[in-house]
């Protein structure tokens, strides 16, 4: 009898770790998630540093005498390259060779590049978009003579990365401005359909592509 006690106790006890050891995984799995979805806020500009080892396909020393220290431009530049999927890019001017060379990395990885920029500004010096027509990203742009004034990219259809900074030196390194990250909700989907809609609504084959850029 009291054996038996003894082992309906022992039964009990591990019945209950075991309850709570699955209670806590799906609490930390709980926390894990609600914590990767929190909205995250990038502020620039940022001091000049060099983000070209992200860049690079095998991770290494750059020598270039400039600081390689994490800052906004950094993480911006992370998430960018951790597309695995899809890289939607909808940004009125394309200029710095950080951000586009981010993306051209990630298009060299093979993940699908699309680009949504503004015609006029495509062909202005610096402009990058001329870069990623040549490495093979498709690109299309506005068709009238209203700007194509977003500032937005979607990285795997479900990170949205959006705000008032244009990719160029002057947005990054000059002008106060602001970049929201937003993880899997309603607003990413809008964005998702916006770009959609673009894409679709600038099909060269609607138009003669702009000669220039
Ligand atoms: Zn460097």
């Amino acid at each position: 009898m009291f054996t038996s006690l003894l082992a309906w106790r022992g039964l009990l006890v591990v019945a209950g770790l075991s309850l709570a050891s699955e209670g806590l995984y799906y609490l930390l799995r709980y926390l894990k998630r609600r914590r990767e979805r929190r909205p995250q806020v990038l502020f620039f500009p940022v001091p000049v540093t060099c983000v070209r080892p992200l860049l690079l396909a095998r991770p290494g020393r750059c020598d270039c005498g400039l600081s390689h220290q994490e800052s906004a431009l950094s993480s911006l530049a992370r998430l960018l390259l951790s597309a695995r999927r899809s890289l939607d890019v909808c940004v009125f001017t394309i200029s710095s060779l950080e951000l586009s060379g981010s993306v051209l990395a990630v298009h060299g990885r093979g993940v699908r590049v699309r680009v949504v920029t503004d015609s006029d500004y495509m062909a202005l010096a610096g402009s990058q978009v001329g870069t990623f027509r040549k490495a093979g990203i498709e690109v299309r742009h506005d068709q009238d003579t209203n700007y194509m004034h977003h500032k937005f990219a979607l990285v795997d259809g479900s990170v949205l990365v959006t705000g008032s900074l244009n990719w160029s030196a002057q947005g990054i390194y000059g002008n106060k401005e602001n970049v929201i990250i937003i993880k899997n909700t309603d607003i990413v989907k809008a964005f998702v359909e916006e770009f959609e809609r673009l894409w679709n609504e600038y099909d060269p084959t609607k138009y003669s592509f702009s000669p220039q850029g």
